[in-house]
């Protein structure tokens, strides 16, 4: 089969003749048609993470089912399908994280395209209790962005977003969860990166969780156009802010760094007028180290940072004085549950999250997988790139 696999640093080979998926009878067969590209992708090609070659890398991927395995349930022949990234790998959920409900954190969790080959080739086998069926209705080239783009801040959103001393003192802690009466719902939010997982944070913070304002900030103007057209309230180009003070943020330290981080953090927060210096949460999308310090400052008192960026280095401040003053909850977060994927399926399918909006390129096909990691690379692609699997 025709597949892009990566054989060591930036040596990723176009292959026409790779050997197809083993499948096993839970699985079905799926033929790739769409592959969101994510900066994961980026990492793997340039070596930033460790792999085992050769390794056909991609992740996001929407499909179809080919084969139906002989013990696979719930899907046909024809079905559109939508892959998770990261899913159970112990038996029948039966490790610790599992059974806390975190099938996402499973201590045999199987990450496609960087622990096992991925879906950027024509076929890829997957146990049918991990592919998520998806309506014809959704083109599969939007639907490709769902697996990771999308459900990861989803995720982030949903279930870490919510302050522990809320959740503690509220007598049905889980309605806080559900979309019609979430959290976040007439809350403020601020986003930091609106590039491939920022774009659908503001959008689901916007238009699914129905957040009073959200703030987008980025250094790139195109970026914080796209965000206010996916919900954005109010957008910050954190760039211009320092340059038009004249502060050379990068050269800058001590004192002199943290007086101008809280001028930004101060700014950002005093554009939400009537809740004046109210941050209910602010969501990190940025993978940049230095942005946690300004999350830092630009969150209220009591509230929650949900880390969803993954940066490339350590955060070299990490404010523990501040983070304890302002009794800040810091969340990670990773990937999506299982049992969280049905309701974002749902979710696209009644067009409550803005696809044809956050999907910017669709013209890249996998023998151009290289230019388009490379352009990703170098900021050319504004939301997120959907690769023709063909
Ligand atoms: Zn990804
Ligand atoms: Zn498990």
């Amino acid at each position: 089969m025709k597949a892009a696999v990566l054989y060591g640093k930036e040596e990723l080979n176009i292959e026409t003749d790779f050997e197809n998926p083993v499948m096993k009878n839970s699985d079905v067969l799926i033929q790739s048609k769409y592959g969101g590209l994510c900066s994961t992708d980026r990492s793997l090609y340039r070596g930033f993470v460790p792999f085992q070659p050769p390794l056909i890398i991609g992740h996001e991927i929407s499909g179809i089912v080919k084969e139906v395995g002989k013990s696979a349930k719930g899907l046909d022949v024809g079905d559109h399908v939508i892959i998770p990234p990261v899913y159970p790998g112990c038996e029948d959920e039966s490790c610790s994280s599992c059974k806390e409900g975190l099938t996402n954190r499973c201590k045999k969790s199987v990450f496609i395209g960087h622990g096992v080959h991925g879906g950027d080739a024509e076929f890829i086998a997957i146990p049918s209790r991990y592919t998520f069926k998806i309506n014809q209705s959704v083109p599969l080239d939007e639907a490709c962005i769902i697996p990771d783009a999308v459900s990861t801040p989803f995720h982030a959103l949903k279930s870490r977003s919510i302050p522990p001393h809320i959740l503690r003192n509220t007598a049905n802690p889980k309605q806080l969860f559900d979309q019609k009466s979430h959290w976040l719902h007439g809350k403020n939010i601020v986003v930091f990166g609106v590039g491939g997982v920022g774009g659908p944070t503001v959008n689901l913070a916007a238009r699914y969780f129905k957040a009073k304002n959200v703030v987008a900030v980025d250094i790139f103007d195109n970026k914080l156009e796209l965000a206010k057209k996916l919900g954005a309230t109010h957008t910050i180009n954190s760039k211009a802010f320092y340059e038009d003070k004249n502060l050379a943020i990068k050269e800058l330290a001590g004192k002199e760094k943290a007086k101008a981080i809280s001028e930004l953090a101060k700014h950002i927060s005093s554009y939400l007028t009537e809740d004046k210096f109210q941050v209910d949460c602010v969501v990190d999308c940025s993978g940049v180290p230095e942005t946690f310090p300004l999350a830092v400052e630009t969150t209220s008192k009591n509230r929650i940072i949900v880390q969803v960026g993954w940066p490339p280095k350590p955060v070299s401040e990490f404010l523990n004085q501040k983070i304890m003053d302002k009794y800040l909850t810091i969340n990670g977060t990773w990937a999506c549950p299982m049992n969280e994927m049905k309701e974002i399926v749902t979710a696209v399918e009644n067009k409550q999250v803005d696809l044809n909006l956050l999907v910017t390129n669709k013209d890249y096909t996998l023998d151009r997988l290289e230019n388009a990691i490379q352009d990703l690379e170098v900021g050319k692609i504004l939301g997120r790139a959907a690769i023709a699997i063909k």
